[in-house]
């Protein structure tokens, strides 16, 4: 039986080769992943053209995933810098890699990726519209941003963001709004820039149909942006935010009719007493469709430690029901990152995902848990490093610092609880002096 996308395939009761894969990843059975993703729960984001993928599925009862952002910009050309920036963030455990080139020969790096990348690659084809033609904003034709989202799917894209859900009437209602920060949103500026200075609708919107009918040929899941994301903690949960939200519920139900695959992208930054009525919310408006989460950030006030405030804010979301983090560096909002620097932000990101995970009882969540404590009390060094979440770290850690006795580490010493309780237990005497 021949099938579409993903969605289709599992409407029509096809069991696919991603799902198989996805299933056995999951520790659940093929026939509970395929209902998850004829209902639209889980997107499997996977383009016809991307053939060395190595499938994965997003959804709230999946493990949560996490993306990071790479790419060409004016100021870091080179492309086999980033393209090791790649197979680090791979080696690394990141799920998903988002191309945000924005200079340079982008679809020479775009589809490099797609050949030799496994992870789900995702772009945002607003972003290359504008390196791509090299003319001013205001005279790129509603055709011709049409035509990037073919480009980029026809290149093997998985997913792209789409900033469908800034229409007239949302743009509107975010000119009255007073917005404390505006849109932070890079393509949702954009795109509303195009609008004010055109008069024209949004492209994404009105041509909403069109952008299905691309990505049901090649099954490019679509990840509806939100330009109005707050970009403060100021503007969380405002006007703004909520009314792009109800247009992007509208949008997932018209996406799901022609059974192409749909993620919707959220906050932002937001305190933390509002996140989970947050994803409560999406979940509602969306009908459970996987929620991919920019953080959120739960302070404004932490530049150089934002893989922190997204980390907080990230394990609650994915708890109540975000299925897909982005990673935040300890360089946002000031620079862009470098390997060191990402390299934090997918640790960061790793940990909330996992602390969701554990929070949410997914199969095999706790086991890693559990064996790592196994090693703690064992004082086995080794099964530490091997287990832990950045091995070169911890290694690195205890070599740096080397305690008198080995079955010890420098912070207690002859007064280690474990190494004292291990001994006392097993019938030995303690000695601490
Ligand atoms: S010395 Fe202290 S910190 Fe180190 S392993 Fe023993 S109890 Fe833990």
């Amino acid at each position: 039986m021949s099938y579409t996308t993903q969605k289709n395939a599992a409407k029509k009761g096809i069991i696919t080769k991603e799902m198989r894969v996805v299933a056995a990843k999951e520790k659940i059975s093929e026939e509970a992943l395929r209902e998850m993703v004829a209902k639209g729960t889980v997107a499997i984001p996977a383009n016809k053209n991307h053939t060395c993928l190595d499938p994965h599925g997003i959804g709230k009862d999946l493990t949560t995933k996490i993306n990071v952002n790479l790419g060409t910009s004016r100021d870091c050309l080179n492309m086999e810098v980033e393209m090791e920036k790649v197979n680090s963030a791979v080696a690394m455990g990141a799920e998903s890699i988002m191309d945000l080139s924005s200079f340079g020969d982008t679809q020479k790096f775009r589809r490099a990726l797609t050949a030799q990348c496994p992870a789900i690659i995702g772009t945002v084809p607003i972003y290359d519209a504008i390196v791509y033609y090299n003319k001013d904003l205001d005279k790129i034709t509603t055709q011709e941003w049409l035509d990037i989202v073919r480009m980029h799917a026809e290149d093997g894209v998985d997913f792209m963001t789409i900033h469908c859900g800034i229409n007239k009437a949302t743009a509107e209602r975010f000119k009255q709004a007073h917005r404390h920060t505006n849109i932070v949103s890079r393509g949702g500026s954009l795109i509303f820039s195009w609008m004010e200075m055109t008069g024209n609708e949004n492209p994404f919107y009105e041509h909403f149909d069109d952008i299905l009918d691309i990505c049901q040929q090649y099954d490019v899941t679509l990840s509806l942006g939100d330009a109005c994301r707050p970009g403060c903690i100021e503007d969380s949960g405002d006007i703004s935010q909520i009314e792009e939200l109800v247009t992007l519920g509208e949008l997932t139900q018209r996406a799901w009719d022609k059974d192409v695959q749909i993620i919707i992208e959220g906050p932002g930054h937001m305190p933390l007493d509002q996140i989970e009525a947050n994803m409560r919310i999406q979940q509602t408006i969306c009908k459970g469709a996987p929620f991919y989460v920019l953080g959120p950030l739960v302070t404004d006030v932490a530049p150089g430690y934002d893989h922190i405030t997204a980390a907080i804010g990230g394990a609650i979301a994915a708890t109540y029901g975000a299925s897909f983090l982005c990673y935040v560096t300890p360089a946002e909002h000031l620079r862009l990152p470098t390997l060191d620097d990402m390299k934090e932000g997918i640790i960061a990101s790793k940990i909330a995902a996992h602390a969701a995970d554990i929070a949410k009882g997914l199969p095999g969540a706790k086991e890693w848990d559990y064996n790592m404590s196994t090693a703690r009390k064992n004082l086995d060094w080794e099964g530490m490093f091997d287990l832990a979440i950045d091995p070169e770290k911890a290694r690195r850690y205890r070599e740096e610092s080397t305690p008198e006795h080995s079955d010890t580490c420098t912070m207690c010493g002859k007064m280690c609880a474990v190494r004292n309780m291990n001994k006392i237990l097993g019938g030995k005497n303690v000695d601490v002096i």
